[in-house]
């Protein structure tokens, strides 16, 4: 609710005022038990910086994440241990977020010791079952993080984060390190775990192909703001923000009888400093409908169809490109 996350970057020399960078300023959103929200925006967005605060990593500026309706800043401590079980997390680089002195009997055995969920013979056994879970062979137990290839790092990744047992798992940009071929594997595997653990996901990525199929609805950020979210196959079929369209029509079009529809054209131009956004619409620089009033008024999120938002001036019509008429 009205989630900021502010980082004064000011220079300590030859400051003239100070530079704030928002990297997330006044975001809204709910997530339903037993869904996946995705949430899309190029790097520097600020989709990492929502999850991290979500995971307590990060504090807040301004604004308050609910988990099953109690406020995680305001929790009591018996409280606070059983949220940091119940919300886990999964990373990009399965590489960089497992520890490489540690042996992977050891790395998913690590949150149950510290938990206090199972010592001895209950641990090893609790260890082999997550192993068989996401498709490791138990002989693996031994070896270290260096011996694995990226796809099955990231499954070990996985079967800490499931170790205990959570309701949530934020996933930030799981498999963008990951081959295309070795994508969709993982990618299985996060939604049969989903249904077999009655998980919640929140789905990092940066870009609309990787959330389609995995995702039930989708949020759109951009320079630290959501420009709309709806459904997933309602946000494919109408989108009505132009970023989300020029997202779309960025994703290159396997039958070439398609390609007519200008692509990428939308995209052009490099995304603005988060310290000094453009005023107005943050889209403004690079959107092709902006006008005067996109400079002077930045636009809110409106719902313009059912449960779908979005924060444009002129959200686009039906069908992709048909706008409408600009006041
Ligand atoms: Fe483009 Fe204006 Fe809409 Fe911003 S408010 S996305 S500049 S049309
Ligand atoms: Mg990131």
């Amino acid at each position: 609710k009205g989630l900021k996350k502010h980082f004064d970057v000011t220079r300590k020399i030859f400051a003239k005022k100070k530079d704030i960078l928002k990297a997330v300023d006044g975001v809204d959103f709910i997530v339903k038990k037993g869904e996946t929200f995705g949430i899309v925006g190029e790097s520097g967005c600020g989709k990492s910086t929502t999850g991290n605060m979500i995971m307590r990593l990060a504090d807040p500026t301004a604004g308050s994440i609910h988990f099953e309706g109690k406020d995680l800043s305001k929790l009591a401590k018996n409280e606070q241990s059983k949220m940091k079980k119940d919300i886990q997390m999964i990373f990009q680089d399965p590489f960089s977020s497992l520890n490489p002195r540690m042996r992977v009997f050891e790395i998913i055995a690590e949150p149950l010791r510290t938990h206090k969920i199972a010592t001895g013979k209950e641990l090893k056994q609790q260890v082999y079952e997550l192993l068989d879970v996401v498709g490791l062979d138990r002989s693996l137990a031994k070896r270290f993080p260096h011996e694995f290839s990226g796809g099955q790092r990231q499954r070990i990744g996985i079967a800490r984060a499931l170790a205990l047992r959570p309701k949530l798992i934020v996933c930030d940009e799981p498999v963008s390190a990951l081959d295309v071929s070795i994508q969709s594997q993982v990618l299985n595997l996060l939604s049969k775990l989903q249904k077999d653990f009655d998980l919640t996901y929140i789905f990092i990525a940066h870009g609309l192909p990787v959330v389609k199929h995995i995702s039930d609805r989708v949020a759109v950020m951009y320079l630290g703001k959501i420009v709309e979210t709806a459904a997933t196959e309602e946000l494919f079929k109408h989108p009505k923000h132009p970023y989300t369209e020029g997202l779309l029509r960025a994703i290159p079009v396997p039958d070439p009888t398609l390609r007519s529809l200008d692509s990428g054209e939308l995209l052009e131009g490099d995304l603005p400093s988060p310290v000094n956004p453009p005023s107005g619409c943050h889209f403004r620089t690079r959107c092709p409908y902006a006008n005067e009033k996109c400079k002077a008024e930045a636009p809110k999120l409106q719902e313009v169809a059912k449960a779908h938002y979005v924060a444009c001036h002129y959200p686009l019509q039906a069908g992709r490109g048909v706008i409408m008429e600009h006041a």
